[in-house]
C-alpha cells in the first residue's frame, strides 16, 4: 500500500513538474517548436504546387525557431481549432492569421501584433453589390472560429451568415452560387481575386481592424518574451520587410512595435 502511495505521489509530482516547465524550456529541450499554421490561407499559410506548406507565417516561424536554436514542426490548424490546440499543448504557438481580440485573450496569450489587416468582401465578378450595405437578405460566407461573421453582422445585421469549416469550402460555394459573398481579411480576399483569373473581385472598403498576433499559452511569459524578441529582431535586421515584400509584393506600411 505504502509503495503504491509513494508511486502515486511520485507520478503526480512528475506530471506537475512536467506541466510547470515553461514552453521555452520544453522547446529548447526537445529542439522542436510545434507551430500551428493555416494550410488554406494564402499568402500566410498554404500548400504550394509542390505540396509544401509555405507562406509569410511559415517563414516568420522558421526565423523564430532559428533564433530559439530549434527546428519548426508545422501542424495544420483552422480558425476554429487554433486556440484549443494551443491550450491543450498540441502546438506551442499558433501563427495562423489570428486577430488579437480582447475576448481571445482570455483562453490564451498573444505576442505583439505582427501584421495589420482589415476585413473585406469577396464576390463573383458579375456581382452588382458595391459594399456591405447591399447585403441585406443575401448569403454571406464566413469561417467558423473567425471574427468575420460577427463583424459583418455588426455593420449589416440583415445579412444571412453561412458558416464553413474551412476556406476552400467557402470558395466552392461562392463559385457554385450557393452564397453571394465571402467575408474575411482583405489580403486573403485580394489574393483569391488575383488567383481566380477574373472570376472573383473584392468590393468596398474594409469594415474592421484585424491586427494579427501569434497565440501562445496563458501565463508562459518566458516563451512569449522570447518570441516577441525574435519578431522584433526580424524587424530590426530587415528580415520582416524582406518577407513582407516576398509575400505581399510591397514594402510594409506598418511595422511591428520595437521596444527600446
Ligand atoms: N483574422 C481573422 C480571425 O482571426 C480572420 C481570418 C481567419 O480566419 O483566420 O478570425
Amino acid at each position: 500500500m505504502l509503495k503504491k502511495v509513494i508511486a502515486l505521489v511520485a507520478t503526480i509530482m512528475f506530471s506537475f513538474s512536467a506541466l510547470s516547465a515553461g514552453t521555452l524550456e520544453d522547446v529548447q529541450k526537445s529542439k522542436v517548436l510545434k507551430a500551428g499554421v493555416k494550410y488554406d490561407f494564402k499568402p500566410f499559410g498554404f500548400i504550394n504546387e509542390k505540396g509544401e506548406v509555405v507562406g509569410f507565417d511559415i517563414d516568420l516561424i522558421n526565423y523564430i525557431a532559428d533564433k530559439l536554436g530549434v527546428k519548426a514542426k508545422f501542424i495544420q490548424v483552422t480558425s476554429k481549432t487554433r486556440i484549443p490546440m494551443v491550450q491543450n499543448g498540441t502546438i506551442d504557438i499558433a501563427a495562423a492569421s489570428m486577430t488579437h481580440k480582447v475576448e481571445r485573450d482570455g483562453p490564451i496569450d498573444f505576442t505583439i501584433s505582427y501584421f495589420f489587416d482589415g476585413q473585406s468582401i469577396l464576390v463573383r465578378s458579375d456581382a452588382t453589390q458595391k459594399s456591405y450595405k447591399d447585403f441585406a437578405g443575401l448569403k454571406v460566407g464566413a469561417i467558423q472560429g473567425a471574427t468575420s461573421g460577427e463583424n459583418f453582422l455588426k455593420v449589416q445585421p440583415k445579412a444571412k451568415i453561412v458558416t464553413f469549416q474551412e476556406y476552400p469550402q467557402a470558395i466552392m460555394a461562392l463559385k457554385k452560387k450557393r452564397i453571394d459573398a465571402i467575408t474575411t481579411d482583405l489580403v486573403w480576399c485580394s489574393t483569391q481575386a488575383k488567383d481566380s483569373k477574373g472570376a472573383f473581385k473584392v468590393i468596398g472598403s474594409t469594415i474592421s481592424y484585424e491586427p494579427y498576433g501569434m497565440g501562445v499559452r496563458e501565463n508562459d511569459s518566458n516563451f512569449r518574451d522570447a518570441v516577441n524578441f525574435a519578431i522584433q529582431d526580424a524587424v530590426k535586421d530587415g528580415t520582416y520587410a524582406k518577407l513582407y515584400k516576398k509575400w505581399f509584393g510591397k514594402d510594409p506600411e506598418t511595422l511591428p512595435e520595437i521596444w527600446p
